[in-house]
């Protein structure tokens, strides 16, 4: 790592703790947009690692992951630099949307291109300002509108590294995820830079065992990676479960749904996770599971068209563990114990 950080044209020296906003766009009634960024940097020499979060702008329990990532006192003596990216997508953030206005998915159009479209100028902006300079990263993302999801790691595990990122971010699931086109995390791998994306909760809502487990999980990785000082009092790691496929359920008749199983409880196949019916509480069709797994992202809207996506199912070698991991794993975060390994 050369002496000199340069982002958005600001120098960012060792030892220094910046605020950058990054020109992205000048909207056509002259209003600027930018992203704000945080840039911490060590003394000492370390990883660069990003952390962002609404890359889907109404994604935003990232962004208070990392509000409050900035108030820890440990980042005082941190080793390497943080690039703290709360609002990727600034755009969708103010309108609380998913999409730009060009009503383009951000997370489809990385690495991006200088000439393309607003979305694909912006995804080239945080490649070549906020990205080239990284050698981990950590993206921040919730379930879409009108679902949740269980706190989970995607990533391709693997790679090693990244491996060693997902079992310290301490989640119980962890999905091994081939990689979409157009994702960040698929720009990301390509340059060589292990990136983890982490999953928790619903669009356009704050869910605190997620922001906890998510805050946990990036401190927990800055451990890892050596940029903040381990814990006095250690704990052992916690089992981690890795789903290599995972399946949707989909309604099998359009209707009103009434859920029989809610996320993070274990499912057998066959068993019946929902019954939609219709206006009258009649005409009763049920949603069946495929395989046994963990329900791991869910509905939060109960009315279906047929083919709506209702129930995410993960499929793991031994379903029993997951599951009572997963309760251990939410008492934890409910008890003040949890708070413990969150400073
Ligand atoms: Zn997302």
């Amino acid at each position: 790592m050369t002496d000199e950080l340069i982002i958005g044209g600001e120098v960012i020296k060792k030892g220094e703790r910046k605020r950058v906003l990054l020109d992205v766009a000048k909207l056509y009634d002259f209003t600027d947009m930018n992203i704000p960024i945080e840039v911490i940097r060590g003394k000492q020499d370390g990883p660069v690692l990003f952390v962002s979060g609404a890359i889907h702008g109404d994604e935003i329990n990232g962004v208070e992951i990392i509000r409050r990532l900035l108030t820890k006192k440990a980042l005082s003596r941190l080793k390497g630099t943080l690039i703290a990216v709360p609002i990727v997508n600034v755009f969708g953030f103010n309108t609380k949307s998913r999409y730009l206005p060009d009503r383009r998915d951000l997370n489809r159009n990385f690495p991006g291109s200088e000439k393309g479209s607003l979305t694909a100028q912006l995804a080239h902006t945080f490649m070549t300002e906020v990205i080239s300079h990284c050698t981990h990263g950590i993206d921040l993302h919730t379930a879409a509108i009108n679902r949740a999801n269980l706190p989970q790691i995607r990533a391709c595990l693997d790679d090693p590294e990244t491996k060693r990122m997902a079992e310290a971010f301490q989640v119980p699931v962890m999905l091994h995820s081939s990689l979409r086109d157009g994702s960040l995390r698929e720009a990301t791998q390509s340059k060589n830079i292990p990136t983890l994306l982490f999953e928790g909760g619903e669009a356009l809502r704050f869910n605190e065992k997620v922001i906890k487990s998510g805050l946990a999980g990036v401190l927990s990785v800055m451990r890892e990676l050596g940029m903040l000082l381990p814990l006095k009092n250690k704990k052992p790691a916690k089992d981690v479960f890795i789903a290599r496929s995972s399946h949707w359920i989909r309604a099998p008749h359009s209707g009103i749904l009434t859920v029989k199983k809610k996320i993070g409880q274990r499912v057998r196949k066959g068993h019946v996770l929902g019954v939609i019916s219709d206006p009258f509480g009649r005409e009763k069709h049920e949603l069946v599971a495929k395989r046994s797994g963990i329900i791991i992202g869910a509905v939060t809207l109960p009315l279906l068209n047929r083919g709506d996506a209702a129930f995410h199912v993960a499929t793991f070698e031994d379903v029993s563990t997951v599951e009572e991991h997963v309760d251990m794993f939410e008492e934890q975060l409910d008890s003040d114990d949890g708070e413990r390994f969150l400073n």
